[in-house]
C-alpha cells in the first residue's frame, strides 16, 4: 500500500520551516502532496502561481513530492487523491488550538483521514511566513529563513 500524505498550507512564501517539515514527512510517507491553498481570507503577498512556482524550485529533484493548488475542501481532496494522512507542523502551544480544531473537523468529514503533527528543528521553531514577510518589508536579511530563490523573489516584490 502506498502511503500518501497531504501537506496543506498558504506557503506565502515557503520557508525553511516548511521545507524541514516536508523532508521529515518523506521519512514517514511514500508520497507527499504539498497543497497550496487557493482560498485566503487575507490578500496574499504572492499569487497562487508564484507560491506554487517557488515550492517547485525549492523542492526540485524529489520525485516523491507533488506540488499542487488546493481549491475546496481538504477532506474531499484527500479522498479523491487516496491520501490518508494530513501533515501539519506544530511550533508552539499557540498553534495547538487551531490545529486540533482542524484535525477533528477533517476527521468528521473523512473518518479515515489522520492528522500527523511534526515538530521542526529547534532553530526553525520561531519561523513563520508572516514573520518573513515582515522582515522583508523592512528590508531585513532573510537569508537564514528562506531558500535563496525565495529571498530573491521577496527582494523583487518588496525591494532590496
Ligand atoms: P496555514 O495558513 O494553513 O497555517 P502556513 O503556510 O502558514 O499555512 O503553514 C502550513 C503548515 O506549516 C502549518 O501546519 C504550520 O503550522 C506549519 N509551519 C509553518 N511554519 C513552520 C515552521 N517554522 N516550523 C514548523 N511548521 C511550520
Amino acid at each position: 500500500m502506498t502511503r500518501i500524505a497531504i501537506y496543506p498550507g498558504s506557503f506565502d512564501p515557503v520557508t525553511l520551516g516548511h521545507e524541514d517539515i516536508i523532508r521529515r514527512s518523506l521519512h514517514l510517507m511514500d508520497k507527499v502532496i504539498v497543497a497550496v491553498a487557493v482560498n485566503n481570507t487575507k490578500e496574499p503577498l504572492f499569487t497562487l502561481e508564484e507560491r506554487v512556482d517557488m515550492l517547485q524550485t525549492v523542492l526540485k529533484g524529489e520525485p516523491r513530492i507533488e506540488i499542487t493548488a488546493l481549491d475546496g475542501l481538504l477532506a474531499e481532496f484527500a479522498r479523491t487523491r487516496k491520501a490518508t494522512v494530513v501533515i501539519r507542523g506544530l511550533r508552539a502551544v499557540s498553534d495547538f488550538d487551531y490545529e486540533s480544531q482542524m484535525a477533528l473537523m477533517n476527521r468528521q468529514l473523512y473518518p479515515q483521514l489522520e492528522t500527523v503533527f511534526l515538530v521542526p528543528a529547534l532553530h526553525l521553531t520561531y519561523l513563520s511566513s508572516s514573520l518573513v514577510r515582515e522582515i522583508a518589508r523592512l528590508h531585513g536579511d532573510v537569508s537564514t529563513l528562506v531558500h535563496p530563490a525565495v529571498g530573491a523573489a521577496l527582494k523583487r516584490r518588496l525591494g532590496p
